[in-house]
């Protein structure tokens, strides 16, 4: 009887899921995407090949979180026939400052991960659902919590830090980081390339995006701070923003914290600046200039970006690509490394285009690399390493 790991990612809007093979490399034996939960529900159900298997649509009224949970758990039962779940694992957005690695969940678990919800209110409580929702049908069935911020926390404690008052930072207000599971993913592929302990700068480019500094596989420094709005401009989020800007807004707009968080998280980024959409492969399908001037802010906060992570780290030896743009969109990849011309970086036209693996010139004193991440299988590994070292942290 085949065996599986339940893999959960889930979003304020969707959940993504897989069964997961249980040893490495851990490739999906089939993948889940519910979207539109609130809007227009839609599951698509691909096969190992990426084929699509299944499409489902749902009216929206009453189609919540729970609902979808409960259509996802239905279709695993469906898609196992003879196999079974052994283990699942869970995508959670926040550890705080005690989960510095994934955790083998117990009820005293739960209660800490619940608490740390107002750190990251938009996502922490999805996040938690599904496993609420196992414990309840498969009480037996062990599951795993992994952090997107717990790679960051190899960050040295300044780092960590902003310039507020010290009950503040004591009180957790703090640079925690994310996409620590895609950062983590690609430090596992860097020996691989020669870039063991080469200081290293990772672009994950997505809708959501943020730069990772690191040397000899830990984070040393990275955009995204205390929540997943800071550093670069996204798909809608605005990236680093003078906080006066939101006074200001307060004081002249009438603005309160939900108005301001609607603006900064799903406002703003490539679709307020170009008008036009969120989506990268729509503004370079545009001939409007405004699709042109977004791109062209986009590609400016991440130059200023890595040049404020190259600072962190003391030089630069090599640029990592990943993530929906950064794997596949070469012209952004151009246009970047256009801008890192003073650190050394020569893109090789054609490999750039072919984008995979090295995409540096011969003789380009930094190189410049595609890597496709991989989180899902990332949790999956850490399902194996937290089950098989009774890892759980006490309660
Ligand atoms: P998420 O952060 O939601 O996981 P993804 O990593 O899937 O996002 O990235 C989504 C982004 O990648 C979108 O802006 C999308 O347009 C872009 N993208 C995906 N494929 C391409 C492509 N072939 N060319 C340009 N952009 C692409």
């Amino acid at each position: 009887m085949a065996e599986f790991f339940l893999v959960v990612n889930a979003g304020s809007s969707s959940i993504k899921f897989g069964l997961h093979e249980t040893s490495a490399p851990f490739a999906a034996h089939l993948r889940g995407l519910i979207e539109g939960i609130g809007t227009a529900p839609h599951l698509r159900l691909r096969d190992a090949a990426g084929e699509t298997v299944l499409e489902r649509r749902w009216a929206p009224e009453g189609f919540d979180h729970a609902r979808a949970i409960g259509e996802m758990l239905a279709l695993e039962r469906e898609a196992l026939g003879d196999s079974r779940v052994v283990a699942a694992g869970h995508r959670v957005v926040h550890g705080g400052l005690d989960f510095a690695r994934p955790v083998r969940v117990t009820p005293g678990i739960l209660d800490r991960l619940a608490a740390l919800s107002p750190l990251a209110p938009l996502h922490q409580p999805h996040n938690l659902a599904p496993i609420r929702a196992l414990v309840e049908l498969a009480p037996e069935l062990p599951q795993v919590a992994c952090f997107d911020t717990a790679f960051h926390r190899s960050q040295a404690p300044l780092v960590q830090e902003f310039a507020l008052p010290r009950r503040m930072t004591e009180a957790g207000i703090r640079r925690y980081g994310f996409h620590g599971l895609s950062y983590e993913y690609i430090a596992t592929q860097l020996p691989g390339l020669g870039l063991a302990q080469a200081r290293v700068i990772v672009a994950h480019l997505g809708n959501g995006a943020s730069l990772c500094a690191m040397q000899g596989g830990r984070s040393v420094a990275s955009t995204m701070g205390f929540t997943a709005a800071d550093g670069l401009m996204m798909g809608t989020r605005c990236g680093a923003l003078d906080p006066g800007v939101l006074i200001h807004l307060m004081d002249s707009e009438g603005m309160d914290a939900r108005a301001l968080e609607a603006l900064i998280y799903k406002e703003s980024g490539l679709l307020g600046v170009s008008g036009i959409s969120s989506d990268m492969r729509a503004l370079r399908a545009s001939d409007a200039v405004e699709a042109r001037h977004a791109i062209a802010l986009f590609v400016h906060r991440i130059h200023r970006e890595i040049g404020s992570l190259a600072a962190a780290l003391g030089g630069l030896d090599a640029l990592v690509f990943t993530a929906g743009i950064g794997e596949n969109d070469a012209a952004t990849r151009a246009e970047v490394a256009a801008g890192c011309a003073w650190l050394g970086l020569t893109l090789d036209a054609a490999r750039n285009a072919a984008g995979e693996g090295r995409i540096s010139a011969e003789g380009s004193r930094l190189s410049a690399w595609v890597v496709p991440t991989d989180e899902e299988g990332m949790i999956a590994r850490h399902v194996v390493e937290v089950l098989s070292q009774g890892m759980a942290l006490p309660d």
